[in-house]
């Protein structure tokens, strides 16, 4: 496991060492990504974005190598040789299912996707666009560039600070939460959450570029950081930071991001026209629906890359052509990005996984933060504060029992029954020692009460 790690990070500082030279300049690969978006000539996004991806391509290999010893490991300790269906008992859903529920709605939006996404295609990139734009584009569209006028980067901040605040989250005097706005080289341009020690320690980190995509990602990462930063500070780490997947959090991010699809919320802060407000907020629709495209074309790639791993080693097949299809832009085949399990992955330390950060979990941490789900539970709900239940206050409420460990009764009520008995350092750096855990289940008097549980070893 340590030796999976090492390499892991070998990986990432030969991915942050690359660098691609364009118009006589060098360009660390994150850097060139986050040029990416703000290039207005069409042309040149292409070539570099070709010269990217052509970077970028040269660590597949080695992508693929440590994802193949990875799922090995994960394999062997998990007993469940099939990653889909490793997937499916975390998560507590059909992953099948959801493919199709997802595919359906595809269909049934396709012509109304297609109509909007060519109204916005022009919009943006000009009338001599290729038919099929590469994917190259993509930050570029995101970022609503011909809109930046409007959307200025010094205004962000204040502008999201303000929508919040009237929101009744006053988020610049919360102490929990950590703002780091800086504009730095190799700093990923994508905004990111990371909960380390929620609710007291929340960083909220993003790199403004201009444009309306900063204010929709500021107010996206608002709500992860609200979400951590409003949690119980007098339940165990577990509680407080994991979940079976990104569905919890990205709730509250999603509620917050959406105000930017409101015409009147354009209308309100950059005077525009009720006209203008409806068009621009048109444009955010078109965006969000771009993505939920092509996120049901990467989740059918990758159930299909992970059904056939076991056979073929993990391969490319269908990843340009499903993308391609679902976008109406054209991917490459090599674009995949082996290593990086976007939608079936295990939860990352860093929220947001497409980002272009490292991701932080290692092998040889994570079996002991994710208790084992070997039933159909209901899945982990949000914590609400002062939720009586979850306080642990009232008669009958902490009825615990251990896995496979007797002792663990009482040292896990002391965790969650006693607010503050425990320093929220000392339980996250157990939590983060233990390698391996032993489940703890409150009893499920409530549908709050059924969130998993993994208890440290510490001191045991
Ligand atoms: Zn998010």
């Amino acid at each position: 496991m340590t030796e999976l790690a090492e390499r892991d990070d070998a990986l990432e500082n030969a991915i942050l060492a690359a660098r691609v030279t364009f118009r006589g300049e060098e360009l660390p690969l994150r850097s060139a990504q986050a040029r990416l978006a703000l290039l207005t000539g069409y042309a040149d996004r292409d070539s570099l974005g070709e010269l990217h991806a052509d970077a970028s391509a040269t660590f597949n290999e080695a992508r693929l190598e440590l994802l193949r010893a990875a799922e090995e490991l994960e394999a062997e300790l998990s007993g469940e040789p099939d990653p889909v269906a490793r997937s499916e008992e975390e998560k507590a859903i059909s992953l099948r299912e959801l493919e199709a529920a997802l595919v359906g709605a595809a269909e049934q939006t396709q012509t109304s996707f297609a109509a909007l996404r060519e109204r916005w295609f022009d919009r943006l990139l000009g009338p001599d666009r290729a038919e099929h734009p590469t994917s190259h584009h993509s930050s570029f569209l995101r970022r609503l560039t011909p809109l930046d006028s409007t959307y200025t980067k010094d205004r962000s901040v204040e502008i999201c600070l303000d929508t919040l605040e009237r929101l009744g989250f006053r988020m610049a005097d919360d102490p929990n939460i950590r703002l780091d706005l800086d504009d730095r080289p190799q700093k990923s341009p994508r905004a990111c959450v990371i909960a380390s020690d929620p609710p007291q320690v929340v960083h909220l980190i993003t790199r403004a570029q201009g444009g309306l995509h900063d204010y929709q990602a500021f107010l996206h990462e608002a709500g992860h950081a609200l979400h951590y930063a409003g949690c119980n500070p007098a339940l165990a780490y577990t509680f407080r930071r994991l979940a079976r997947d990104h569905a919890l959090t990205e709730i509250y991010s999603y509620i917050l991001e959406a105000i930017t699809r409101e015409p009147a919320w354009h209308a309100e802060y950059f005077g525009l026209s009720d006209e203008q407000a409806a068009e621009n907020a048109e444009g955010t629709v078109f965006l969000e629906a771009l993505l939920y495209h092509r996120y049901v074309a990467k989740l059918r790639f990758e159930l299909g890359f992970w059904s056939r791993f076991a056979e073929d080693g993990g391969t490319p097949d269908g990843y340009a052509e499903l993308l391609s299809a679902a976008t109406g832009m054209r991917y490459r085949a090599d674009g995949f990005r082996h290593g990086r399990r976007l939608l079936l992955g295990r939860l990352p330390a860093r929220l947001d996984p497409l980002d272009a950060a490292p991701l932080a979990p290692r092998a040889r941490d994570r079996r002991g933060l994710v208790a084992e789900p070997r039933d159909r539970r209901a899945p982990a709900r949000p914590l609400l504060r002062g939720h009586a239940a979850l306080e642990r206050g009232g008669g009958g409420s902490a009825r615990l029992h251990a896995a496979r460990h007797r002792a663990a009764r009482p040292r896990a009520e002391r965790r969650l029954v006693t607010p503050g008995q425990s320093s929220p350092r000392e339980l996250s750096s157990c939590v983060a020692a233990s390698t391996r855990s032993t489940a703890v289940r409150p009893a499920s008097h409530s549908a709050s009460s059924r969130i998993p549980v993994s208890r440290s070893t510490c001191g045991s």
